[in-house]
């Protein structure tokens, strides 16, 4: 098994991390209802995409979920 020769020390590991910070998830306002919803997405809240509704409502919240 390959072995590292030297100990990182604290100032090259936060070099290595400091590209693993995380970014916030998109999101959008829903045109319908307002609430947030990740783009080119349904709503998660009212089942709403591109002005019209996709998905009867109460199967996104419920039990339905196809
Ligand atoms: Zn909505």
């Amino acid at each position: 098994m390959a072995v590292p020769k030297k100990k990182v020390s604290p100032s090259r590991r936060g070099m290595r991390r400091s590209h693993e910070a995380l970014s916030t998830q998109a999101h959008n306002e829903c045109p319908n209802c307002g609430e947030l919803k990740r783009p080119h997405h349904v709503c998660g809240q009212c089942g709403h995409y591109d002005g019209r509704e996709v998905i009867a409502a109460e199967a996104v919240k419920g039990v339905v979920r196809t």
